[in-house]
């Protein structure tokens, strides 16, 4: 399966990467990190397609994108 790992405490809430999700997969998250932000996160991870549209527009480089090895 495709990874994103999401550095919550780099993320400002910004929501540049919620906004170009075509899948909308991330979205901003109750908890609070520690410079006081609503980090984003990812839910349904099985639907990304490790575009890396979100890593790519993230100012503060807090996402990195793994996508899957195909089997065999
Ligand atoms: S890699 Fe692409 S599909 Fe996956 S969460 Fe980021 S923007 Fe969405
Ligand atoms: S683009 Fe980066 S800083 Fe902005 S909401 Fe997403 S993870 Fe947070």
């Amino acid at each position: 399966m495709n990874r994103v790992v999401i550095d919550k405490d780099r993320c400002k809430a910004c929501e540049m990467c919620v906004s170009v999700c075509n899948k909308e997969l991330i979205e901003i998250s109750d908890e609070l990190n520690a410079k006081g932000y609503h980090p984003v996160e990812l839910h349904d991870p099985e639907q990304c397609t490790a575009c890396g549209l979100c890593a790519l527009v993230c100012p503060e480089g807090g996402i990195a994108v793994y996508k899957a090895k195909k089997a065999g």
